[in-house]
């Protein structure tokens, strides 16, 4: 997902497109009730009845009437037993009622299934012992939930092209898969397989996950079906429109051949002609300096859409109106693309555990940045995500969270595991070196350190997977690192005080844990570097001379010129509203 949209004038030196004002799409969302609070809300503690079931295969189809703004839909569900279960929970919007339910092609009488809530328990007629296999068929529909503020505010976007055809998208990151069909709505409830069917007016296309299987015609309406593997729960996405196609082949490093796909709006064919050109570009650098492409054998495939964007697996939801940024590339777009490495490649185990995608999501456009045009964009990118920065909660908090308490800027670490976590991978970076780093992520994202297509699939992970990936690989125990920069609020602070010629620094935290960070410091023209064993040191720096602590910006730490700098916006912005 985007950053999301703030005043910041850091975003506008940063031309990061998620920043600047998108036009809201025309939404009409009239007098529907809204989903509970438990279909809002994506993730948390699993449920036990949910734990109990492997999900295999999921087959969706849904017919889409733009005009009535509803969806006619089914889902057939493959499941097999981890353990003995006489019980399916799934969830669902309980506004999209259930006609009816078929286990195993019989159907099931009323009376064994409820969905007071956007949780739906079916009983089972014989329990499953593990092992056990189980298909149910769900016919429902209706009107899906409309987003208030697609992406960060989900549901479906209902909108218009500028000559008046319909525009759909859905974006369900934060309130989950169950916005619109029935699944384990939690990180860890990814089908092994899915089969979407979208049917259409003849006069729209509907993009989709993975690869089109085929279309077929049935009168005026024609029916797309695409087919993914490992989707990431909140990936699955609906997309209509009257798109036009751009494609071509990507020849990969590893020698096999990525297709290419665009879907656009006709009206912007010029800037979607320039955005399909930078695809191979950013596929030479994520192959490159990542590992390989993890969907190789589906597509590279992305979508216009009416919101900002969001990175639905082999569909990438695109809304930044092909604008440029003063990097040289999208950075939406990249954005969004590397998610298909830190998020449908490798998923967060748990919401907790989100800095997983975004942070590494965000490092990718400094890195990128760095790759296409050297330090000075490198830096000037990572600067201005540092105005950015809030400490006010830890990116992780060691128990199991809801999406929405991880976005949540008062009460969780929000935007901080966007701008703070790739910060703090770039001291990672300077920290262990370049080759450790790499081959941190590669382990973190493939789960080994010589992926090739072929011998990897989608994987999970936690932050202590992480954590020890970074053990391993460096050689050190590096908990204190992670400890301060995910589990403390505040940055650490290097306090420096002089003493004549000396000068002594000594590393402060929040809550007094250590932290050994080596700290560089240039005198005249030498750079020395203080070990900071026990967390202090110091220097002869005799009175007159140059001084520069860190001065090849390795270290994230505190700096009270970046929070003075964000209390003055902050006053500005006030001002101006009070104005109004
Ligand atoms: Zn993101």
């Amino acid at each position: 997902m985007p950053l999301r949209p703030h005043l910041l004038a850091a975003c506008v030196a940063l031309g990061l497109a998620a920043c600047t004002s998108v036009p809201v799409a025309r939404t009409a969302a009239a007098n529907r009730p809204a989903p509970t609070a438990q279909t809002l809300n994506s993730g948390g503690v699993m449920p036990a009845e949910q734990a109990r079931v492997h999900f295999d295969h999921a087959e969706l189809h849904f017919a889409v009437d733009p005009a009535a703004q509803s969806i006619d839909a089914s889902a057939t569900l493959s499941f097999t037993a981890k353990s003995a279960t006489d019980t399916l929970l799934l969830d669902l919007d309980r506004n999209l009622p259930i006609s009816a339910i078929e286990l195993g092609g019989q159907p099931l009488a009323a009376g064994a299934w409820s969905n007071p809530d956007g949780r739906l328990r079916i009983r089972l007629p014989a329990p499953l012992v593990a092992g056990g296999k189980v298909r149910v068929t769900i016919r429902y529909g209706g009107k899906p939930h409309v987003a208030k503020k697609a992406p960060w505010d989900g549901g479906f976007v209902w909108s218009r092209t500028a000559d008046g055809q319909p525009w759909v998208a859905s974006a369900v990151q934060g309130e989950g898969c169950d916005l619109f069909w029935p699944c384990i709505d939690q990180p860890q409830g990814e089908p092994d397989l899915i089969d979407t069917y979208i049917t259409v007016p003849k006069t729209l296309a509907a993009p989709g996950n993975g690869v089109l299987v085929g279309i077929t015609d049935t009168g005026d309406r024609h029916t797309y079906h695409w087919r993914a593997k490992h989707p990431d729960t909140y990936a699955i996405s609906i997309n209509v429109g009257p798109f036009k196609l751009l494609k071509g082949d990507y020849a990969s490093r590893y020698g096999n051949t990525i297709p290419m796909e665009l879907w656009y709006l006709p009206e912007h064919a010029a800037g979607a002609k320039q955005l399909f050109g930078e695809f191979p570009r950013m596929l030479d650098f994520f192959e490159q300096q990542i590992g390989p492409y993890p969907f190789g054998d589906e597509k590279m495939g992305v979508v216009e859409t009416p919101h900002l964007g969001m990175e639905h697996q082999t569909i990438n939801a695109y809304g930044n109106q092909y604008r440029k940024n003063g990097y040289g590339y999208d950075s939406l777009l990249q954005h969004e693309f590397a998610h298909e490495w830190f998020g449908n490649q490798l998923t967060n185990a748990d919401w907790d555990d989100m800095w997983l995608h975004e942070s590494f999501g965000t490092y990718m456009q400094p890195l990128y940045s760095q790759y296409l045009n050297g330090d000075m964009d490198y830096f000037s990118w990572l600067h201005n995500l540092r105005l950015l920065l809030r400490n006010h909660h830890p990116i992780v908090s060691g128990s199991s969270k809801t999406e929405e308490q991880v976005y949540d800027e008062t009460a969780g670490p929000g935007q901080d595991i966007y701008n703070k976590g790739a910060l703090m991978l770039h001291t990672l970076r300077q920290l262990i070196g370049d080759q450790a780093f790499f081959d941190s992520i590669r382990r973190l994202v493939y789960g080994r350190p010589d992926p090739r297509p072929g011998n990897f699939s989608p994987r999970y992970a936690s932050t202590n997977d992480y954590v020890a990936i970074v053990d391993q690989v460096s050689g050190r125990d590096l908990r204190w690192f992670f400890d301060v920069y995910l589990r403390d609020a505040a940055l650490p602070r290097l306090d420096e005080q002089r003493d004549g010629d000396t000068l002594k620094l000594r590393w402060v935290t929040e809550h007094g844990k250590p932290f050994p960070m080596p700290i560089e410091v240039q005198v005249g023209d030498t750079v020395h570097t203080l070990s900071m064993q026990d967390g202090s040191g110091q220097l002869q720096v005799p009175a007159g001379s140059l001084l520069i602590v860190d001065p090849r910006s390795k270290v994230l730490r505190d700096a009270s010129y970046v929070v003075d700098y964000q209390q003055w916006m902050k006053q500005q912005r006030a001002a101006k509203s009070a104005q109004k």
